[in-house]
C-alpha cells in the first residue's frame, strides 16, 4: 500500500508540472486562439490519462469524461477491493453489470480464437510478478505452477447475466481490454455532449474524435519498442479511429540480466518470447483494438497476421526484435514516412 501512495504522490507532482506547463503553453502560445489544443489529465487505471481538445467550450464535457473514466475503472480493476471484477473474483459466481459482461464476452471470444494463448483467467499469475508495484519480481517455479493450475478460460461460464468462474481460485483479469472499452465509453460521452474533436489517451491507448480543426488527420506516434525511449518509430494518420499498442516495454523489469514484461504465456507463466517487440492495432473500436493488440502479440507474427487479416476494418503493425516493421497493407497506407 505504501508503494502505491508514494507512486501516486510522484505522479501528482508530475501531473501538476505537466498541467502547469500546459497552462503556460496555452497562455503564451502565439498561435493560441480558438483552435489551440488544450488538455486535461488524471492518474487513473495505473497510468496517465489525457484528453486533448480544441474548443474551450468543451472543457466541462472533457472533465466529465475523466470522471466517467474514474467511475469505469471501478468496474474493471483486478486489485481494487471495491471493483465489480474484484467482487466477482472473490465470489466465484455473481450476477454482473452489462458492461462487465460485454467486455468479458469480447475477451472470451479471443481466448477461443487464440486457442487459449490469450486467457482472461491469468490474473493469479500476473499478480505474482507485481508489475505495477515498486518491487516487481520473478515468482519461484513452485508458486508459478500453483497459480497456473487455476488458469483456464474454458471453465468460465456465462448464464444470463451470471458469471461463474468454474475454478473458485481462478482470477479474471481484463487488463488487456478495459482501457479500450473505457476509451470507447469516454468517446461516446464526449460525442453526446457535442464534442467534435478530441484525442483520448489512456496511457498510450489512443482514441480520436473527428479530425484536427484545420481538417487534417491526427498524427499518432507508435513508440519505439524499447524501455526508456518515448520517441516514435512510426506515425499514423488517424481520423476518428483508435490506435492501441501492446509491447514488451510497457511494464517491464530486469532480473538477473533478463527482461520480464507483462504479457504472459498461459502455458509457462513466463513472458511471451516469440520475436515480437510490439503490436499496434488501428481500427474503429478501441475495445477491439486493445484485445486484438494483446491477442496478436501472444500469437506471434505469422498467426497474429492471420488473426488481424480476419478482422474487417482493423489493421496492425508488428515490430520484431530486429526492429523491423511488418504492417498490414491498410496500416502501411495510414503510415507517414
Ligand atoms: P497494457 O496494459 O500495457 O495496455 P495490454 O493491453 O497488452 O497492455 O494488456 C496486458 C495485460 O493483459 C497485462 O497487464 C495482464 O493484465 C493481461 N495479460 C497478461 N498476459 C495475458 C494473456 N496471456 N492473456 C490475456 N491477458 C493477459
Ligand atoms: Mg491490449
Amino acid at each position: 500500500m505504501m508503494h502505491y501512495t508514494q507512486k501516486n504522490a510522484v505522479f501528482a507532482v508530475y501531473l501538476f508540472t505537466i498541467s502547469l506547463l500546459a497552462a503556460l503553453l496555452t497562455g503564451c502560445a502565439p498561435s493560441g486562439g480558438a483552435n489551440a489544443p488544450r488538455s486535461e489529465t488524471a492518474f487513473l487505471l495505473d497510468t496517465v490519462v489525457r484528453v486533448t481538445y480544441y474548443d474551450a467550450d468543451d472543457a466541462a464535457a472533457v472533465r466529465e469524461s475523466l470522471d466517467l473514466c474514474a467511475a469505469e475503472s471501478k468496474i474493471f480493476s483486478r486489485t481494487d477491493a471495491d471493483s465489480e471484477l474484484f467482487r466477482l473474483n472473490a465470489a466465484g459466481s455473481m450476477a454482473v453489470s452489462g458492461e462487465l459482461l460485454g467486455v468479458l464476452r469480447t475477451a472470451l471470444a479471443f481466448c477461443a480464437a487464440t486457442d487459449g494463448r490469450f486467457d482472461v483467467t491469468m490474473g493469479g499469475v500476473s499478480a505474482l510478478y507485481g508489475f505495477s508495484s515498486d518491487a516487481p519480481a520473478v515468482p519461484d517455479p513452485g508458486t508459478l505452477a500453483a497459480a497456473l493450475s487455476h488458469v483456464g478460460w474454458e471453465r468460465v461460464e456465462i448464464d444470463g447475466d451470471t458469471v461463474t468462474l468454474g475454478d473458485p481460485e481462478a482470477v479474471i483479469d481484463l487488463g488487456a481490454a478495459a482501457k479500450g472499452y473505457i476509451a470507447d465509453r469516454m468517446k461516446a460521452l464526449l460525442t453526446e455532449r457535442g464534442v467534435e474533436r478530441a484525442i483520448i489517451d489512456l496511457g498510450g491507448n489512443v482514441l480520436c474524435l473527428g479530425e484536427k480543426p484545420d481538417g487534417s488527420a491526427y498524427r499518432v506516434g507508435v513508440r519505439y519498442p524499447e524501455a526508456g525511449r518515448s520517441d516514435a518509430i512510426a506515425t499514423v494518420a488517424v481520423r476518428g479511429s483508435s490506435v492501441v499498442t501492446s509491447g514488451v516495454y510497457e511494464r517491464s523489469f530486469v532480473a538477473d540480466g533478463v527482461a520480464y514484461h507483462h504479457i504472459l504465456d498461459p502455458e509457462t507463466g513466463l513472458p511471451v518470447r516469440n520475436g515480437l517487440r510490439s503490436v499496434t492495432v488501428l481500427g474503429p473500436e478501441s475495445l477491439r483494438c486493445d484485445v486484438l493488440s494483446t491477442a496478436c502479440f501472444v500469437l506471434g507474427l505469422e498467426e497474429g497476421m492471420a488473426l488481424i487479416g480476419a478482422e474487417e476494418g482493423y489493421e496492425a503493425l508488428f515490430i520484431t526484435d530486429d526492429l523491423a516493421l511488418h504492417p498490414t497493407a491498410g496500416f502501411a497506407a495510414a503510415m507517414e514516412r
